[in-house]
């Protein structure tokens, strides 16, 4: 089943949460959107008829922002893809131009890779270490921003 805030692919159990007054079902990562409809249920209760047309017709579309995000396994990815070229930390490092220092501490996961070195990884190994995620900030006024099919597409490799 899909999220219904990011379109997304629900692996696992949805989270059901409510937002501004609507239950939806949603990913694991888009439940910070709403309340986790469990805390909300004594809140339901207080609403009254009259009160809840008003929290429905409040609603409006969440401001939705796509942002680039490097995966959370990338160090596991990179190591995978260097391992399985039998290429040593050394090697991989004259590749892509940088210190073999600097391949240790992405292998490790201590830091992550600033973009531009991310970028000669991911042409290197022909791999993507980033992920398309939504960012959805709920405003009243916020302009209405409908996701297109493209938009859906969420880049995971496990
Ligand atoms: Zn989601």
């Amino acid at each position: 089943m899909q999220c219904e805030v990011c379109g997304g692919e629900i692996r696992g159990k949805p989270v059901e949460v409510v937002v501004e007054g609507s239950e939806i079902k949603v990913c694991q990562k888009c439940k910070r959107f709403g309340m986790e409809v469990e805390k909300w249920k004594p809140y339901r209760r207080k609403i009254s008829p009259e009160k809840k047309t008003l929290v429905m017709r409040k609603r409006s579309t969440p401001k939705i922002e796509i942002i680039e995000e490097v995966i959370p396994d990338f160090n596991m990815i990179i190591k995978r893809e260097r391992e399985r070229r039998n290429w040593t930390q050394e090697k991989f490092a004259k590749k892509i131009n940088e210190k073999v220092s600097l391949i240790g501490k992405i292998e490790r996961g201590e830091m992550v890779p600033e973009p531009k070195v991310l970028k000669k990884i991911e042409q290197l190994f022909n791999i993507k270490l980033t992920e398309r995620i939504r960012d959805i900030e709920i405003s009243p006024k916020g302009k209405e921003i409908s996701p297109t099919l493209g938009d859906i597409a969420v880049i995971r490799k496990k």
